[in-house]
């Protein structure tokens, strides 16, 4: 028989890698297989930004991945005002918290970069790149995974970490007899970065606009910042389409010119939102985790924040249990029950906002922007929701 890894990751994204790294002090023979070729390139800015949440920023740490982070490219988050679209208005203020910032926020290709520089470099780990599983089929105490190399992997988990469109995510649903789809938003993410003409001070802002669109604006290090517009798929094609430099000029005044005058760094990128909630996050030897796990509307930017915590709770399940069978159904079970409410309630938030905002009429309008303002002024629900977001 081929040599029998512990777990197997499919999926080299931010959440898979980073499940690598977080295991490699440990006695677990891992292999991560991931479909595509190592981006290049890491110095072009990246529109794909992040804000990470400092309890992700903790689980970073502990995958020695945060250390190797270029942090003249991160921008910590002092202040973020989010506007209703009438007067509603809720600020949360790092300083009033007794908190050195709200977030973090970092380009994706950066921090995707630090984490695979933080990779195992042991005998006990490999990396297979670039390679897809092509089947799966079970023995009594392992799993055989087939690739597409021709390579079979033998194992006793694999984490399914293979992002929006997770061939493990399908395996999982296979076996429980469902076929949930994700369910499309009929909205884009709208992705581009500025300089800016005034400093941003750190504050980050969101705007959810009368037409149902929501605009972020989310500060880069330096006079810069990145912009991520959710916006309906007519609206967001018609961003799209636009010059990089009729964007900046629609994008300023979308938020009210706050920045002065904005030039393009990099053209606008739309991502289509979806969103996924699974009820079962496990199958025979396999645990979900990231996007392949959920999928969840960005307006709250939590959903690599989501998929870190996954990844960090399934590692200290498997960290603290060395001596049981990775895959056993038990520990599986365990992970499971962790994750649920956490992801039910993110999924929760985000819908609701979502469908409130969108919500036509002058009740629905009145509701919210009256609940942010009245948040405003509830020193303990905004205490709540900072320590909730920040993880
Ligand atoms: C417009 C937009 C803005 C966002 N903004 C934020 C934000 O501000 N904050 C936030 O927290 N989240 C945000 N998100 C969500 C975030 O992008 C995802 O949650 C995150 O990228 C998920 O990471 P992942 O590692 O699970 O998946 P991915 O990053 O998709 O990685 C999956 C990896 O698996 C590989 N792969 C895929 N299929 C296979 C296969 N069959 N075999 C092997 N390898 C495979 C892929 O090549 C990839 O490397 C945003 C999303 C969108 C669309």
């Amino acid at each position: 028989m081929d040599a029998l890894f512990d777990i197997v990751i499919v999926g080299g994204g931010l959440v898979g890698a980073s499940l690598a790294c977080r295991l490699k002090n440990a006695n677990f023979k891992i292999a991560l297989v991931e479909g595509q070729s190592p981006a290049e390139d890491l110095y072009e800015w990246d529109q794909r930004i992040y804000a990470i949440s400092r309890g992700s920023k903790r689980y970073l740490e502990e995958a020695g991945a945060w250390q190797k982070m270029d942090f003249s490219r991160c921008q910590p988050v002092s202040k973020m005002d989010i506007s209703g679209d009438t007067s509603g208005n809720l600020v949360f203020d790092a300083a009033n918290a007794q908190l050195s910032e709200l977030a973090v926020i970092l380009e994706s290709r950066h921090l995707q970069g630090a984490i695979w520089n933080a990779l195992p470099t042991s005998e006990r780990f490999e990396l297979v790149q670039p390679a897809r599983p092509v089947s799966v089929s079970y023995h009594s105490h392992y799993a055989e995974l087939l690739l597409d190399n021709g390579r079979t992997l033998n194992t006793k988990l694999i984490v399914g970490a293979d992002g929006a469109r997770s061939w493990v995510r399908q395996q999982v649903q296979t076996q429980a007899g469902r076929s949930d789809q994700p369910i499309p938003y009929r909205q884009k993410g709208v992705v581009a970065n500025f300089n800016t003409e005034k400093p941003h001070h750190g504050v980050a802002w969101q705007w959810f606009q009368a037409d149902g669109s929501i605009l972020a604006w989310l500060p880069l290090s330096g006079n810069r910042m990145s912009m991520v517009w959710s916006a309906q798929d007519e609206l967001a094609d018609e961003l799209c389409a636009l010059s990089a430099e009729d964007l900046a000029a629609r994008v300023e005044v979308a938020g009210g010119k706050l920045l002065g005058k904005l030039t393009p760094i990099t053209p606008a990128a739309g991502f289509p939102l979806r969103a996924l909630v699974l009820p079962n996050l496990v199958g025979r030897r396999m645990a979900l985790v990231g996007d392949a796990a959920h999928l969840v509307h960005p307006l709250a930017g939590q959903g690599v924040n989501l998929g870190f915590q996954d990844a960090k709770d399934l590692a200290n399940i498997l960290l603290s249990s060395p001596s049981v069978d990775c895959g056993s159904p038990s520990l599986l079970q365990r992970y499971e029950r962790n994750r649920r409410f956490d992801i039910l309630a993110m999924d929760g938030v985000t819908k609701n906002l979502h469908r409130l905002f969108n919500a036509q009429g002058s009740a629905p309008k009145w509701i919210r922007n009256i609940g942010m303002t009245i948040t405003n002024k509830a020193p303990l629900i905004k205490e709540a929701l900072i320590r909730h977001a920040l993880g």
